[in-house]
């Protein structure tokens, strides 16, 4: 029976004979049970250190944690962040317990009014996705007789190319159409606002360096139009992120050092202070999700392994998060990553309904029950964006591995 690709296994692990992560053996770690997330706190640190040296060192660096909320991870990335992107009040009081005020933005369409005065009270920013929520942000200043910090964040005229989400060059509930953003920037400042810049976030998992320099170069140019139209100088611009990982058979890394080489020479046009958001890029390749062969079947000529976790924990991989073509994640069998192949399995969760597929038609060595299946690049957008509650299945553990 013929294969199915699977997506590039990340280089630090697929060097392995068994995987490790963290100096301890994949079997080890799953001694606290199964299924199971990991996430190996070296790994990510080598992706903030290879961003300060690739970015011109007046970029700061902010982590997005909807990536991945799990605190462990937050706490231990904050110290080396410059500040972190939250969506939701809920976020941010978990970056509020480990980074100050200051360092916050609170982006996110329909915050309500008690999210806007808890920002506001707290002194973290908001960035603006409307005029009626920027009106909103202003009387409950007054209220309060606290100046609220506000960044306009803007829906931009074009948009990330390649990108998985694009998030711009069109109708969008996220953030104000560009033409439309000086005039409320004016109001703000007259209001006795503390302006804080601007929030242009144009797409998501951007693997083309030369797409991400196209729309760097953009978003300043767009940033010093508005500024200009305005007349103020943003104390901020926040350029975005979407730098993307390879999940996929024929995903190649995103050239970090050629945007950062790039940038260098556009952050001039605008005299300002720069910061790109970034969750994926820095979580996502450090994450392993680890479930258990429960059962191997026979059907019609197929063989499935069943684990015993599936999409109520890893929706992404099983394609259910927002992908047009279903295709594999980077898998292995645990203790066997370099033996070769010797089956065809079709890999899937304990859930009953056919979504439920986390590799599908890959080429393994055999697997027994009880052995572990990894799933690779699932350090951002797994435990938190799955429905975990679905089929009453006990929820996934996470674990920091390495602090
Ligand atoms: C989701 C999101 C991010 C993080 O995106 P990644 O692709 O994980 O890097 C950053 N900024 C905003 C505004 C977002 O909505």
């Amino acid at each position: 029976m013929n294969a199915k690709p699977i997506g590039p296994i990340p280089p630090h692990y697929g060097g392995q004979a068994a995987l490790e992560i963290a100096g301890r053996s994949a079997t080890d770690w799953a001694g606290a049970g199964t299924p199971l997330y990991l996430y190996d706190l070296a790994a990510v640190q080598a992706r903030i250190a290879r961003f300060r040296a690739a970015m011109p060192a007046q970029v700061a660096l902010h982590y997005a944690i909807k990536a991945n909320p799990f605190s462990p991870l937050i706490a231990a990335i904050a110290p080396q962040v410059d500040g972190i992107d939250v969506a939701s009040a809920g976020e941010m009081a978990k970056a509020l317990a480990v980074l100050p005020a200051t360092t916050i933005s609170f982006a996110g369409p329909g915050k309500r009014d008690a999210e806007l005065e808890a920002a506001i009270r707290a002194g973290v920013t908001l960035n603006l996705e409307s005029e009626g929520e920027a009106e909103r942000a202003l009387a409950i200043g007054e209220r309060t007789g606290i100046a609220p910090r506000l960044a306009v964040r803007v829906n931009p005229d074009f948009e990330l190319r390649g990108s998985g989400m694009k998030m711009g060059g069109r109708a969008s509930p996220f953030g104000i159409d560009a033409a439309r953003v000086p005039v409320l920037i004016r109001r703000l400042i007259a209001a006795g606002a503390d302006w804080r810049g601007f929030h242009i976030y144009a797409g998501s998992q951007a693997l083309s360096a030369e797409a991400v320099i196209e729309t760097q170069s953009a978003t300043i140019g767009l940033a010093a139009r508005l500024a200009d139209a305005a007349g103020a100088r943003p104390p901020l611009v926040n350029l975005g992120g979407g730098f993307g990982i390879p999940y996929f058979p024929g995903d190649a890394s995103l050239d970090v050092e050629a945007v950062g080489a790039a940038l260098a020479s556009e952050l001039e046009r605008l005299d300002t202070y720069y910061a790109i958001e970034l969750g994926r890029w820095l979580v996502g390749e450090a994450g392993i999700y680890l479930a258990r062969v429960i059962d191997r079947k026979e059907s019609q000529g197929e063989t499935f392994l069943v684990v015993d976790g599936g999409l109520n924990h890893h929706l992404a991989a099983t394609g259910n998060f927002g992908t047009v073509v279903r295709r594999n994640y980077p898998v292995a069998v645990a203790h066997r990553m370099h033996d070769a192949a010797e089956e065809v399995v079709t890999i899937v969760g304990p859930l009953c309904t056919p979504l439920d597929r986390l590799a599908d038609r890959v080429a393994l060595p055999r697997a027994e029950v009880g052995d572990l299946i990894a799933i690779f690049a699932s350090g951002a957008y797994g435990a938190s964006a799955s429905p975990q509650g679905f089929l009453g299945h006990p929820p996934v553990r996470e674990l920091l591995a390495g602090n």
